[in-house]
């Protein structure tokens, strides 16, 4: 017999998640709840075919869940449920989309059982097919990352005006002996639940500090080196002077060393943030901030905080064409990052007209599959003559 298909529901009212749980069951659904966005990841351990989520939770809001979803990858369907007005569902679900995760539909506080059945009745729920992804504990990951398993794959960045080489973001993978090649949506968000992401990142900044060395000596690279920061690195004091020591030791200059941290990630003790980021800045680092767009209090972190780039998101990017909120958010982030004097970067390059459009509207760095898709280290000398020649024939 095969078990139900799965409904997970996350909502911090308890009786409101139990008067959903009830419903879903009475349409035949197996169901998982949880009352902290924290949870994300065992409920998705469960493989729903549906995530029933509450936008305004006390520890984790709605929407830094709806990034959470996007970088699982998601296959299942997403309700939004909110008692706000039904304009800031509408954007949250925009959102969703924008970031590749399947909004089934939204429900507004208080939720009548009519509504959330005929949303669980629709056909194409059935047709889902649920994660097959492994299911990794947080022991497998502590072993893995112990043991050497990790290893980079690095995305060259250039720039637009004319395709010169600028930079390599580190981006992490694991080989795993068992599940084979894992990529970060695979174990990231249980490393950073698990209390896991300040090891993982030690032995990250460790593995790119020394592979950039080496590519600095075999292909002459000269750019920077992004590494992405996960929100637990700007908790600890101690962090700006273990770098120091780290780039220090393999006689990497810090104006070299580029660190990403998306808008969501800053921590809500702000002040400790500041005080790191600032630290780091002083000490020489380069900030970034990554996936711009997606967090909900964009301005305010540009202006107390000391970056020096803007990644503009790439569920942005990817649709810009087509979209025009999202035509509209990439061109005004290019704006705003100048106004502030910040490099701006596109994520999520995907063909040529895109290159052309963001050329034409004044943004300054790409990155994306067409440029190159993240790659060993080993394979960026032939990746570089490809595209000395293509780079010609976009005359730039
Ligand atoms: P990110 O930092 O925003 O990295 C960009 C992601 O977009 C990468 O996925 C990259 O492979 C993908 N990408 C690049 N160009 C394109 C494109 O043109 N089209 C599409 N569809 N995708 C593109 P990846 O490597 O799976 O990484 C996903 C996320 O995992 C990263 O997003 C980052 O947030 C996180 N991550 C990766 N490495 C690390 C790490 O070392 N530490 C931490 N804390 N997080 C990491
Ligand atoms: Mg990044
Ligand atoms: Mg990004």
């Amino acid at each position: 017999m095969t078990s139900p298909l799965c409904i997970a529901l996350l909502d911090d009212d308890i009786t409101l998640c139990a008067f959903m749980s009830e419903v879903a069951q009475t349409a035949g659904y197996r169901t998982v709840t949880a009352h902290d966005g924290r949870d994300l990841s065992t409920l998705l351990a469960e493989n729903p075919v549906l995530l029933v989520l509450d936008l305004a939770m006390a520890h984790m809001d709605g929407i830094e869940v709806i990034r959470q979803l996007a970088m699982a990858r998601f296959s299942g369907r997403l309700v939004i449920v909110s008692g706000h007005s039904a304009a800031l569902l509408q954007s949250a679900k925009l959102l969703a989309e924008l970031q590749g995760v399947r909004v089934a539909g939204v429900l507004t506080k208080p939720i009548r059982a009519e509504r959330l059945l005929a949303l669980l009745q629709a056909p194409e729920l059935l047709t889902v097919t649920p994660r097959t992804s492994p299911v990794i504990s947080l022991d497998d990951l502590a072993r893995g990352i112990e043991n050497n398993e990790l290893l980079l794959h690095y995305q060259p960045q250039v720039r637009l005006a004319d395709g010169a080489w600028v930079g390599i973001e580190a981006l992490v993978r694991w080989q795993h002996p068992q599940h084979g090649l894992l990529y970060p949506d695979a174990f990231i968000v249980l490393a950073e639940n698990g209390g896991l992401a300040l090891p993982l990142t030690r032995k990250v900044i460790e593995l790119a500090l020394n592979e950039c060395v080496c590519a600095s000596d075999a292909l002459g690279f000269t750019g920077t080196l992004s590494i992405n920061l996960p929100p637990v690195a700007m908790t600890d004091l101690s962090f700006p002077e273990a770098v120091v020591a780290a780039a220090a030791k393999v006689g990497c200059k810090a104006e070299k060393i580029m660190f990403e941290v998306t808008e969501t990630s800053v921590p809500p003790d702000v002040a400790k943030a500041l005080e790191i980021l600032t630290r780091l800045r002083l000490k020489g680092f380069a900030l970034s901030i990554d996936d711009f767009g997606t967090g909900h209090s964009s301005l305010e972190n540009l202006t107390h905080l000391p970056f020096s780039e803007l990644k503009i998101d790439l569920g942005f990017v990817r649709v810009a064409e087509t979209d025009t909120a999202a035509r509209l958010i990439v061109e005004s982030s290019i704006s705003l990052g100048s106004e502030l004097g910040l490099s701006v970067l596109a994520e999520g390059v995907e063909n040529e007209a895109l290159w052309r459009w963001l050329r034409s509207a004044g943004c300054a760095l790409a990155q994306g599959y067409f440029i190159a898709k993240p790659m060993p280290l080993e394979q960026m000398a032939d990746w570089r003559v490809e595209w000395d020649t293509r780079r010609l024939a976009l005359s730039c």
